[in-house]
Order: structure tokens, then C-alpha cells, then sequence
């Protein structure tokens, strides 16, 4: 099936690791306000867009992002950072922050909070299965020499994906390097601000002025670029 006689505007929205986890009143790395951006999830998602995707990290259980893995007295969760090698490659490492167990395989703190509305979500893509290495970015770790990729890069291609929304918890980590790795992709990237939960809100003006260096657009959920996919035909 060609499409080439459209335009070149075939948007997809990524929805990041809207899980129990990541969400109050239980989640064991609960970001403020996680679940309140629900509805407005909700509320893109029934915009036609291409392709609706919705991440989950999803760890094993001996993970090396988990504090509890790690000896005392470096082990504090949110505190403490532990050094990761690249384990194809030594001469590549990357400092990491410890975190609470969180987003095990099998338990209900891994599974997408019972707000969003799955039925409007084409694809769900797992992330963070390697014990071996943190990966925020629901696409692939950070190292330069890939450990671990997700199926999403695929999957956006395959679908002649142009234009990226990104969208979830946290804004400060696995939205923002989705974000960053989807501009890397060459995807025209956007991050909607308001449609996102930080862990730490201090950090946030940061994480814009990073993003903004490497082509990320930030908008809010009213704004012109999510109005261009409301007036497509669904
Ligand atoms: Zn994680």
C-alpha cells in the first residue's frame, strides 16, 4: 500500500511507563500526581494517531537499577549511584541512580495503572529486561555499544511513523530519553509537557533546555501540534 501521494505527517503517540509502580497511592517509586495525567492521556489517545503505543518497564527481579542488589552502605534507593559497565564493551560506563525495587515481571506493580484506557493502545513494548543495565529510554540502553533494544524503533519504522508525541512518567527520566532517543531516530519529536509527571519538579527546566539542544519540541496538550492530529481523519 503506498501513501506517498500524502503528506508527510504520520504522527504516533508513546505513552511512557504509566504503571502501578510509578503511581500513588502504592507504587513502590510513586511520582507525584502519576495518575492524574490519566485522563489527559485518555484524552490524546482518542486522536487519530497512526500508531498508539504504551510502555512498561519490566524488570527482573536481580536488576542492576534496584538498590536492593547493591552492598551496603552505597545502596540507598534514590540516593546512592553504583557505576555500570557495558558488558560488551569496558570501556564504556555510565554512573546510574539506585532506585527502589520497582516494576518486577509478573507483579502487579509492573502492570499499566487501571486508568488508562488500553483498549485505544495498538502496541505495548517492554523495556529494561536485561538485568545487566538501566534503560530508561523505552528504545535502547544508553551505551554506545547497544546491550539491550526494544522492539519500538521497529516498530515505529514499520509503520512509517514521522512525527513521535511523548507522553507519561517521569519527565526527568524514562519520557526524557525516550524523547532524546526518538530525535536521534530521526523522529520529528515532541515532549507534552502536561501530559508528563516528574520525579524531581526542580529538574524540569533542565530536562527542556537538554532536549531543546537535540531538536525535542516542547508543547502542552492544547497546543497547534496536537491540534494538526485532531484534524486528521481517523
Ligand atoms: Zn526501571
Amino acid at each position: 500500500m503506498s501513501s506517498s501521494n500524502t503528506t508527510s505527517f504520520k504522527p504516533a503517540i508513546v505513552v511512557v511507563d504509566l504503571q502501578n509502580d510509578f503511581c500513588p497511592p502504592n507504587g513502590s517509586l510513586a511520582v507525584a500526581g502519576g495518575r492524574d495525567i490519566a485522563p489527559l492521556i485518555n484524552d490524546l489517545l482518542s486522536l487519530p494517531f497512526a500508531l498508539k503505543v504504551a510502555t512498561k518497564d519490566f524488570h527482573p527481579q536481580d536488576h542492576i537499577s534496584f538498590a536492593s542488589n547493591h552492598p551496603a552502605p552505597d545502596n540507598k534507593p534514590f540516593e546512592s549511584f553504583v557505576t555500570i559497565t557495558n558488558p560488551l564493551n569496558s570501556s564504556e560506563t555510565e554512573v546510574s541512580r539506585l532506585w527502589p525495587d520497582h516494576c518486577v515481571q509478573g507483579t502487579p506493580g509492573s502492570e499499566l495503572i487501571e486508568e488508562l484506557d488500553k483498549n485505544k493502545i495498538n502496541v505495548i513494548i517492554e523495556k529494561g529486561q536485561d538485568k545487566r543495565v538501566e534503560m530508561y529510554s523505552a528504545f535502547a540502553d544508553p551505551f554506545p555499544t547497544t546491550v539491550s533494544s526494544s522492539r519500538l524503533g521497529k516498530t515505529l519504522k514499520d509503520a512509517d511513523i514521522t512525527h513521535v508525541y511523548c507522553v507519561g512518567i517521569a519527565t526527568d527520566y524514562c519520557v526524557k530519553y525516550t524523547a532524546l532517543d526518538s530525535a536521534k531516530e530521526g523522529f520529528v519529536t515532541y515532549f507534552i509537557e502536561d501530559a508528563t509527571k516528574p520525579v524531581d519538579p526542580s529538574a524540569v527546566d533542565d530536562v527542556r533546555n537538554e532536549l531543546q539542544k537535540f531538536g525535542v519540541t516542547f508543547i502542552q496538550s492544547q497546543s497547534e501540534e496536537v491540534q494538526k492530529v485532531r484534524s486528521l481523519t481517523g
